[in-house]
């Protein structure tokens, strides 16, 4: 029987992280802001399409959707006298990204397995949904 270790060095942290990333060579290559419980205001200038000449790797001639990629967004959610009361994460992400190995290194990257996240909702098969991007790669078109 194998017991999963796993040493996270953020399990201490207290707040996730919401952004884009690409998985290039199985590790993220991501852009991440802290998401505060109070206050926060999500600036949408950036994107895969604008960033990439200063985030891809060194040498790299592909486009920026030759890689899978896709995006975290986190909510904190407040009761009625507008207190937090936890967040909520909807990453959309590339089909075939969709599984568990990749879920648990974005999950790392961003700081979304910690105690005040509820729910995270992955959004990795979206074929016929209207008005979203679909986030596919070189392989998957
Ligand atoms: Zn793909």
């Amino acid at each position: 029987m194998v017991i999963k270790m796993k040493f996270k060095i953020n399990e201490s942290l207290e707040f996730p992280y919401e952004g884009f990333f690409w998985i290039i060579d199985d590790k993220v290559v991501g852009y991440s802001e802290q998401v505060p419980k109070y206050g926060y205001e999500y600036k949408q200038s950036k994107t895969h399409a604008n960033s990439w000449d200063y985030m891809k790797p060194v040498n790299c001639d592909k486009p920026f959707d030759y890689y899978s990629r896709g995006r975290v967004m986190v909510d904190p959610e407040y009761d009625k006298e507008g207190n937090f009361k936890y967040f909520t994460a909807m990453v959309f992400l590339d089909p075939c990204i969709d599984n568990d190995y990749y879920k648990d290194i974005i999950s790392d990257y961003y700081n979304l397995d910690i105690p005040t996240m509820y729910n995270i909702n992955w959004m990795g098969n979206l074929k016929g949904r209207a008005g979203i991007d679909h986030y596919t790669c070189y392989k998957c078109r």
